[in-house]
């Protein structure tokens, strides 16, 4: 099979361990840098440009988009399912998975367990939108924000009113959330490929500190989950839409609650907490779904 990677570069893990996983199982993948695509999407026959030449079309393609080129990683992406690529997650749902706020509200919808979250543009509306996520301690978190940057915990109903108010005044979006204090600092990020999740790892925030991001000095360890963690994170996986997915559960006092579902998870700590070879179950899924998706078989991703 021919798969392409679309990635800035080949140097960061994840990208590196898909693409050694491919070779290993036999398969021919490059990586294409996202950025250096460009596109032709005035003709009938649309096609993709790679570097001054016509790509041809890959059997199936991994997008590995960073948070800050969502736009025009997504762009690229819907022409590579334009020329019949199968896409390892589709451009609808990873653009769906990135407004945190509309990943929610879809999450909700479908009667996911989620901390009690609240939005509001108007300051005037600040007081009762604290109230109705039952005030301080609480969580405030910037929509855009990503590895823990911008997740403010605020002890105090005052504490809160000046961050939101500072916030509003930088017209940033943000939510306002209830604190799962009973999570204790740490979170479960279940890795779902398919139906299934494969792999689940514990993250611990170092003392004082309330996120348990990697990137923030968390420590990440493996663990046995529930039938009900499994189950939500799968579900919550394809709520989204998505065929691989890292979901950010709290473990809270009335079950799992879901934080985030992440569209491109990192594979490093994952990998490195379990033992488990993720990147080679991504390929394996690959295989088996490429194959149900040729034309005129088309049938939703298994296994
Ligand atoms: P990001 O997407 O930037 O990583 P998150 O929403 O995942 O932001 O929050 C970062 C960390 O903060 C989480 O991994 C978790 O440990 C902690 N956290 C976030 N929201 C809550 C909450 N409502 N209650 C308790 N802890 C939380």
């Amino acid at each position: 099979m021919k798969i392409a990677i679309l990635s800035r570069s080949s140097r960061i893990y994840s990208t590196d361990r898909l693409l050694q996983a491919a070779h290993q199982r036999g398969h021919q993948v490059e990586v294409i840098d996202t950025l250096r695509c460009y596109m032709n999407i005035a003709s009938h026959r649309p096609s993709i440009h790679y570097r001054g030449e016509k790509l041809t079309k890959p059997d199936a393609i991994i997008p590995r988009i960073g948070a800050s080129i969502t736009f025009y990683g997504t762009a690229v992406l819907r022409q590579f399912e334009m020329i019949g690529t199968f896409p390892l997650n589709e451009s609808v749902a990873i653009s769906r998975s990135r407004d945190k706020l509309r990943s929610l509200q879809l999450l909700s919808r479908r009667g996911i367990g989620l901390p009690v979250t609240g939005f509001c543009r108007s300051p005037d509306d600040i007081d009762d939108l604290i109230k109705m996520v039952g005030g301080a301690p609480l969580v405030i978190k910037l929509l855009e924000g990503t590895q823990g940057i911008g997740v403010v915990l605020a002890e105090t109903r005052k504490a809160a009113e000046s961050v939101i108010e500072a916030f509003m005044g930088l017209n940033a979006n943000i939510m306002v959330q209830e604190y799962i204090k009973e999570a204790k600092g740490a979170d479960i990020r279940c890795l779902v490929i398919g139906n299934k999740v494969v792999a689940a790892m514990r993250r611990q925030a170092p003392p004082g500190e309330f996120r348990s991001n990697l990137h923030r000095g968390g420590t990440a360890e493996i663990i046995k989950i529930t039938p009900e963690e499994r189950s939500t994170a799968v579900r919550a996986a394809k709520i989204m839409g998505l065929n691989v997915a890292g979901v950010d559960l709290l473990r809270s006092n009335h079950g799992p609650l879901v934080m985030e579902v992440n569209s491109s998870p990192g594979l490093q700590g994952i990998e490195e907490a379990t033992g488990k070879d993720i990147a080679g179950m991504i390929i394996q899924f690959l295989e088996k779904n490429v194959e149900l998706n040729k034309p005129g078989t088309r049938t939703k991703g298994k296994g």
